[in-house]
């Protein structure tokens, strides 16, 4: 019997939907188990289910997740709150349809020799805390380029859309295996350089960054923070492992873009 987990923001409207959705559950005899779940439904934004996504990142290979929105639609969120019966049919007549995303390895290496793994749904930045941010950059081990701004930021095709937008990267086809690094306000003039625009690499290569000032450094991986610590270097790679959601419904990629950032309508 397939076992569903709810994970919700802690917002009156996500508990009311996640309350509405334990009590359709139950009256659908599916299975409500929010330890070791196959479909985890996340009730909020974005945000909710990237939280979610790090609350069973040791479960990925076997969740798929779902995501209802309780505001507008999201990247990840391809229900509305008051889809929730459609999304009960829709469990109770799953065939295991999924479609799954890349996710971005990452390698910390900290100047006491300690390595740490991580995992980005969205991205990772590596930033200064206070001052430039000087860093070697590294494409498969050879030197590209001596970075001189606020930071870079290392993103996955889904994540394209949220930090790396900002930073000006591209919105990249989340059918594509790549990961894509933008830069955060580098500082070029006639003294320092870099290359200026954003670069996306193929799932055969990796980045390594190495700030140059050990100190004050402030690595993201999605909402999560490592300071405090002398990282040495990071290095950067499309993960083995993917995030895969149940494909009840197909919203095409560039329209959810389209109708997030633009709400373009035909003209007649
Ligand atoms: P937040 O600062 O509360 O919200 C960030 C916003 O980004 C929310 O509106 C969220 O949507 C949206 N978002 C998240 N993932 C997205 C995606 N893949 N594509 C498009 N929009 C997306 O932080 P949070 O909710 O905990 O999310 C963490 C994310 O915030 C980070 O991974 C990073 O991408 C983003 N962020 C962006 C900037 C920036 O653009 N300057 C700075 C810091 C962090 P919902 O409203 O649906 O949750």
């Amino acid at each position: 019997m397939m076992k569903i987990g709810i994970f919700s923001n802690p917002g009156s409207a996500s508990t009311r939907v996640s309350n509405a959705l334990k009590s359709k559950i139950k009256a659908e005899h599916l299975v409500l188990d929010n330890d070791d779940p196959d479909i985890l439904i996340t009730v909020g934004g974005d945000g909710t289910l990237l939280s979610a996504f790090h609350h069973y990142e040791k479960q990925l290979a076997k969740i798929r997740f779902v995501g209802i929105h309780t505001g507008h639609l999201g990247f990840y969120t391809d229900w509305r709150d008051y889809e929730v019966d459609e999304l009960i049919d829709s469990l109770a007549h799953d065939n295991g349809q999924s479609v799954s995303y890349p996710l971005l390895d990452i390698l910390i290496e900290y100047s006491d020799g300690k390595k740490q793994s991580m995992l980005a749904l969205n991205e990772s930045t590596l930033k200064k805390l206070t001052g430039t941010m000087l860093a070697n950059v590294y494409i498969k081990d050879q030197l590209f380029e001596l970075f001189r701004g606020d930071g870079l930021c290392v993103s996955t095709p889904t994540g394209s859309t949220a930090y790396n937008k900002s930073a000006g990267g591209a919105v990249v086809s989340s059918e594509l295996d790549v990961v894509q690094v933008s830069e955060i306000a580098s500082i070029n003039n006639r003294v320092f350089r870099t290359l200026g625009s954003p670069i996306i690499i193929s799932p055969q290569e990796w980045v390594r960054i190495e700030p140059v000032e050990l100190n004050e450094n402030l690595m993201t991986c999605d909402q999560k923070v490592v300071e405090n610590r002398q990282i040495k270097s990071v290095t950067y790679r499309i993960s083995k492992q993917r995030i895969a959601f149940a494909q009840y419904r197909h919203t095409q990629f560039w329209k959810r873009v389209s109708e997030s950032f633009i709400g373009v309508k035909p003209v007649d």
